[in-house]
């Protein structure tokens, strides 16, 4: 493989588990196999789902105003906003907020659920590509940044209360980073690899690859 920094090349040799391979020129980090990534990265996607279902129906927050009380969920919030004659702007939240951050969750619990067992499920190569192109297209982050700053200004305006929903969102976003960043890409694409050699060759024992 080349390095990502300065195009040396190097021959790609299997390293154990919680060791990293680093450039011989500039040292920069090549790949990783991350101490159980497969588990957490499993259980930060499943853990994702419940906080996007949260961010999804819970009381996102609570307005006080001269004895007006209103309390939203985000996704009331999209369907006011299409209501309201915001109709891109909503289609533009549910997809980047809330279904494609489903998608890339939904993606690597499928990649994950097999491979702890070693095994695969059909159609991986192209979820994994899909996982990793979503990467750039979902926008939790800057939702939350967005949130904080109307906050700023609503909070002159109005008592905020800060729902359950409100916390989903900062734990789906934690959770995200967690599970995408816990598993290497190689090193995934790799286990993938095994998996698919093991399911043609049931009775060889494959070696190579970033096994655990
Ligand atoms: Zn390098």
């Amino acid at each position: 493989m080349a390095c990502h920094f300065c195009d040396s090349l190097h021959d790609v040799e299997l390293i154990e588990e919680g060791q990293t391979a680093y450039c011989n020129t500039c040292g920069s980090i090549l790949y990783a196999n991350k101490p159980q990534s497969l588990e957490r990265a499993f259980a930060f996607g499943l853990t994702g789902v419940l906080f996007l279902l949260g961010m999804l129906f819970l009381p996102f927050i609570t307005m006080e105003a001269q004895g007006n009380n209103l309390t939203t969920s985000a996704g009331e919030t999209v369907i006011r906003l299409w209501l309201t004659g915001g109709p891109i702007i909503s289609v533009a939240v549910a997809i980047f907020i809330f279904i494609l951050p489903f998608f890339q969750l939904a993606s690597l619990i499928y990649l994950c659920l097999p491979l702890l067992s070693g095994r695969a499920f059909p159609g991986m190569v192209p979820v994994t590509k899909l996982m990793q192109g979503l990467q750039s297209w979902v926008m939790v982050e800057v939702f939350f940044l967005g949130t904080l700053v109307s906050l700023l200004k609503l909070i002159k305006l109005a008592d905020i209360t800060l729902g359950l929903g409100f916390w989903s969102m900062v734990g789906l976003m934690l959770s995200l980073a967690a599970a995408v960043g816990g598993i290497d890409k190689l090193e995934l694409w790799d286990r993938i690899e095994v998996a698919y050699r093991r399911r043609k060759t049931p009775d060889v024992s494959v070696e190579g690859g970033v096994e655990c």
